[in-house]
């Protein structure tokens, strides 16, 4: 059994397009200019419906992060151990995804990262993250 891929809707299309063409885009508030993550059609900080999908700098640290040992689901079975990172980017939102080429155990928080993408069909790549 493989791991389910992303399927892109109208919220989140760009970001998958984005991620598939190398590029990490967010979208950022064109009213109050505030990031977010993840896609969705109002701002949390002013509520505006107005926005625009800018390019992220793909930065960021390990905000924190944990080893999957087991039981995991069987799609994911034959990765284990993994690790599952949350990124503070940058631009000052959360991103959820694995830190690759990285022991365990030299994986901590704080860790200075960046975006790199791991294609998996023509027009979806995952967003991960390595050191930097
Ligand atoms: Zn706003």
């Amino acid at each position: 059994m493989s791991a389910p891929y992303p399927v892109p809707n109208a919220d989140n299309a760009p970001f998958w397009a984005g991620c598939a063409g190398g590029e990490l885009r967010l979208q950022r508030c064109t009213p109050c200019g505030a990031w977010r993550h993840h896609p969705r059609p109002m701002c949390p900080e002013c509520g505006s419906t107005k926005f625009e999908w800018a390019r992220a700098s793909g930065r960021g640290i390990v905000h924190t992060f944990t080893i999957v040992h087991g039981p995991t689901l069987p799609a994911f079975e034959e990765r284990l151990p993994y690790n599952v990172i949350a990124v503070a980017l940058d631009e000052g939102v959360y991103m959820v995804s694995n830190l690759v080429d990285c022991p365990p155990e030299e994986i901590r928080i704080g860790l200075p990262v960046e975006v790199v993408f791991e294609r998996l069909t023509d027009t979806i790549a995952l967003p991960k993250f390595r050191r930097r």
